[in-house]
């Protein structure tokens, strides 16, 4: 059997590219991973060591806690407003929120002030979080959007590896334009990459793409900053912060960072349509433009490594395993390095910060 059949979603595309002509790589990624039958968040395990990749929620309870500890001083800072909305973008298995809420709890007044908010499409994976935040004290309410969000109160949102599975856009150098890179078929019918019609003006992305290479490829994230902005505008009306976690770049630069990852290794990108998990990194510098929504000002973004350690990492880790076993301390300093390491998730992970200019934002102003 050839690499591309080896997948149901595989022989649906290959149908539909034989009837209709190619598909942009945002169109194979939304099916890949939102396919109501066969996309990869819908069916597939992807967290944990059984599943396809791990991801910081889940390397450690540290992450939530300090998070935690983040939106606590937010909170403060807002004047400890009642009715406030915590919101989380693509939970996964809902380990942040439990985290979170879990030191969230130790302040009085802040727990009686919460509601909790998932923006999920997957049936499955709601279930799951639902299941992780049972013993919580408070009980989710889903969505499928940022639409039917709360209008009223004050939003708190943090997204996790949530931007980095929404769909991208890439176009290719071909020396008189930048044509964008789409999806359909070789010689033998296979999934292969190739040139469309469609061309991106280059002029209004920051990058100075002039002096790029034949075959260069550039990103654009058109639905990550729709959304990005979407949620700047109601954070601007109703208030509150927004906390935005993932692997990704501070300034836009030629590059192909669409990657597939299956059981902990890297895949082919059109080797298994929806059983491998499908992503691209993140463009900060873009995404910080959509959410510049007067009277909002984005910080960052920093690496996750100075944001850690600038709320504490070191010392909690130390506290966590103060009297533990050895094992215990080992583990924990492992955990440590996997969060922050400069060559694990510490510098590749960014993260921004919104909020009014006026409140100071821990890690970013302080
Ligand atoms: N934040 C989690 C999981 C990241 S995986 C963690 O850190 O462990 C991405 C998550 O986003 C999954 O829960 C996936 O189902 C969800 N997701 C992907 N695209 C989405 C979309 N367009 N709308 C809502 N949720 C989405």
């Amino acid at each position: 059997m050839s690499e591309t059949g080896t997948t149901p979603l595989a022989g649906r595309l290959k149908q539909r590219i034989a009837n209709d002509g190619p598909i942009t790589i945002a169109d194979y990624m939304a099916q890949c991973l939102a396919d109501p039958e066969h996309g990869y968040y819908m069916s597939a395990e992807p967290f944990g060591a059984s599943g396809d990749f791990i991801t910081a929620p889940e390397v450690s309870q540290m992450f939530g806690e300090l998070i935690g500890a983040w939106l606590l001083h937010v909170w403060t800072a807002l004047k400890s407003p009642p009715g406030v909305h915590l919101v989380e973008l693509g939970p996964g298995r809902g380990t942040l929120s439990r985290d979170i809420l879990r030191v969230t709890g130790l302040r009085p007044g802040f727990r009686e002030a919460l509601t909790l908010h998932l923006v999920e499409t997957s049936e499955r994976l709601r279930a799951v979080q639902a299941e992780t935040l049972a013993d919580s004290g408070l009980t989710p309410v889903w969505h499928d959007s940022l639409d039917s969000l709360p209008q009223d109160g004050p939003l708190l949102v943090v997204a996790n590896e949530f931007f980095d599975a929404l769909p991208i856009h890439q176009y290719v150098n071909t020396g008189k334009a930048w044509c964008e890179r789409c999806v359909g078929l070789d010689e033998a019918g296979e999934l292969a990459f190739v040139t469309g019609p469609g061309q991106l003006d280059i002029r209004p992305l920051a990058a100075d793409l002039r002096g790029a290479p034949l075959g260069a490829i550039i990103e654009t994230q058109p639905l990550s900053n729709a959304l990005a902005e979407t949620l700047a505008t109601r954070i601007a009306r109703q208030d509150g912060a927004a906390l935005v976690i993932d692997y990704g770049t501070t300034r836009t630069a030629p590059g192909d960072t669409l990657q597939a990852v299956r059981r902990h290794a890297y895949d082919p990108v059109l080797a298994h349509p929806g059983t491998a998990d499908l992503t691209a990194h993140v463009n900060f510098e873009a995404l910080a433009r959509a959410m510049r929504v007067t009277p909002l000002v984005p910080r960052g973004a920093i690496t996750q490594a100075d944001f850690l350690l600038r709320l504490g990492l070191l010392e909690r880790a130390g506290r966590l395993g103060a009297g533990k076993s050895p094992d215990t301390q080992e583990r924990i300093r492992g955990e440590v390095e996997r969060l922050a390491g400069p060559e694990e998730m510490g510098n590749l992970f960014k993260v921004l910060a919104v909020a009014r200019a006026d409140i100071s934002l821990p890690a970013f102003d302080t």
